[in-house]
């Protein structure tokens, strides 16, 4: 029989259901979540950890690029238009690095959701580790949820004013070290803190700052739930990559139900009750406010606190675990036909159990293999296959370039001696952060020769220059024909630029341009 006098019944109510939900514009009703505890919420924390970890450590982590780079690991280097990311340095024509990588976070995202739903928003979700934070703040200063609710209702003390205060000022602290950890990826780290807090940093530092702590705060302790629901586009994109098979936060109510808050005596009465003795911890620490047993909601962000709730009430109840659990919706399906004799009537747990309590075998249960299906199959080729193009391009990618641009006008100049004059912009680009002599070599065009504008280099058909590290070298460069070898009025040779100590190469094709009465 199921005893359900152990479990305590909290007065939980799912505010924030479609069912109740209020028009946009209506005040907000306040969640209180309860604190859960469980296998879901420690992975939360490890989640949040790791991920605040690397948000505020980050700026912090150092890497040797020697004498002419910055050393920061990671560093968006907006005046110097560089991108670094520990060995890694992306220059501004090679920012489809950059787009591949976003490309490969949409597919995993939705590999990610095809398999196991709202993970991300669930766990890894700036919303929602923030919210987590702000909660932890919460909850330390203010205790859980029925002290919470107690202090809210109360009427403004003395206590409960230091309380807020204490709470929107730490929030306000994070909100603050949220926006700063922000700007240090923009500058190096060490030298930008000292110059904030000496007042000699930019204004756009201080403004970056001040707009970051106020979304912070409003989103994270204020608004909190109300982002993902009315501002978040995700939830409703999310279910065009969801599908029977996908793993979804589920209340099984083919086990569940009817529910019943007075089981012993429901049962005495010769009545069958389910699983769900309906006593709302599964509500109380929602951070959404919803009620998972009113089915799939857009609100639900797959946190799983849920289950950790609903399990610990089945460990007092002696039941199996797994009342709310991840389910696909064809097990889920499977189950309900099973508990309603083929959908012929309501769930009667008879059905689904045998003769000593336990599940029938006929009850399906989640096998890993079913995330491997045709379409998560597509997602990991699209992915791997990007990301084995990128990491190809990475390590075969030239960091010696040269770009020729030819003069437009004038295409050419008639010198007195009959010989012919091209001018062309010669850019060599030394991608890396160390100083190195490039040689400039022209292929093609017979007894022609060059000269640099502004450089005493002897006209010839080669010369060597420095370029700085990790620089653009720009260079006027004049081409000169004799009259007697001009051969048509537009004829192509080869720039080629090489680097004798590392033998990296590139070539640029240029075309000589004459006037038809030279030939
Ligand atoms: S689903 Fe579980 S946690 Fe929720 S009301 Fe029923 S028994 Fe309680
Ligand atoms: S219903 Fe459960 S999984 Fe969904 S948001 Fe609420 S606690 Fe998280």
């Amino acid at each position: 029989m199921l005893d359900n006098t152990r479990v305590e019944r909290l007065e939980a109510e799912a505010v924030n259901s479609a069912k109740v939900r209020q028009p946009m514009y209506a005040a907000r009703k306040k969640i209180f979540p309860k604190r859960a505890s469980g296998s879901f919420r420690r992975f939360k924390w490890l989640v949040m950890a790791i991920t605040l970890g690397i948000y505020y450590l980050t700026p912090w982590l150092r890497w040797d690029r020697g004498a002419f780079a910055p050393d920061q690991a990671v560093l968006l280097d907006l005046a110097n238009r560089r991108f670094y990311f520990f060995f890694i340095e992306i220059w501004p024509q090679e920012f489809y690095y950059v787009a591949g990588l976003l490309v490969m976070a949409g597919v995993g995202l939705f590999l990610i959701t095809s398999t196991v739903g709202r993970a991300w928003c669930g766990y890894t979700c700036p919303q929602t580790v923030w919210v987590d934070l702000f909660l932890v703040v919460e909850r330390a200063i203010e205790g859980d949820r029925n002290a919470r609710m107690k202090l809210d209702a109360g009427p403004w003390t003395a206590r409960k004013l230091v309380l807020r205060v204490s709470k929107h000022a730490i929030w306000l602290v994070i909100g603050a070290a949220t926006g700063g950890a922000w700007i240090f990826y923009f500058a190096d780290a060490p030298t930008l803190v000292g110059e904030l807090f000496t007042g000699t940093a930019a204004p756009v530092a201080y403004v970056t700052v001040a707009v970051l702590t106020a979304t912070t705060y409003t989103f994270g302790g204020l608004m909190r739930e109300q982002v993902c629901t009315y501002m978040c586009p995700w939830p409703r994109i999310q279910a065009a990559m969801l599908d029977e098979s996908s793993l979804t936060v589920t209340y099984n109510d083919w086990r569940g139900e009817p529910r019943s808050r007075h089981a012993k005596k429901v049962q005495a009465a010769g009545q069958s009750v389910g699983d769900c003795v309906d006593c709302n911890a599964c509500v109380a620490v929602c951070p959404m406010g919803i009620d998972i047993r009113d089915g799939q909601q857009l609100e639900c962000i797959t946190c799983a606190l849920c289950i950790d709730a609903c399990d610990g009430v089945m460990d007092k109840l002696g039941r199996e675990r797994g009342l709310i659990s991840y389910a696909t919706l064809s097990d889920y399906n499977a189950n309900m036909m099973l508990a309603t004799a083929g959908g012929s009537g309501s769930v009667k747990p008879s059905l689904v159990r045998t003769a000593d309590g336990l599940f029938s075998d006929k009850v399906s249960h989640f096998h890993i293999r079913k995330i491997f299906r045709p379409r998560t199959y597509v997602y990991m080729g699209v992915w791997s296959l990007i990301g084995l193009g990128l990491l190809y391009s990475l390590l075969t990618r030239d960091r010696l370039e040269v770009n020729v641009l030819h003069d437009r006008n004038p295409q050419f100049v008639t010198l007195s001696d009959g010989s012919i004059r091209n001018g062309y912009t010669v850019k060599l680009l030394n991608m890396i952060p160390e100083p190195r002599t490039i040689v400039v070599t022209m292929q093609g065009l017979p007894r022609a020769d060059m000269s640099v504008v502004g450089d005493d280099i002897p006209a010839g058909r080669s010369f060597a220059i420095p370029v700085e590290p990790d620089r653009l070298k720009v260079l006027k460069v004049f081409v000169r024909q004799p009259a007697g070898q001009i051969q048509g009025t537009a004829r192509t040779f080869t720039f080629r630029v090489e680097d004798k100590a590392s033998f990296e190469s590139d070539e640029y094709t240029a075309t000589f341009n004459a006037p038809e009465i030279a030939r």
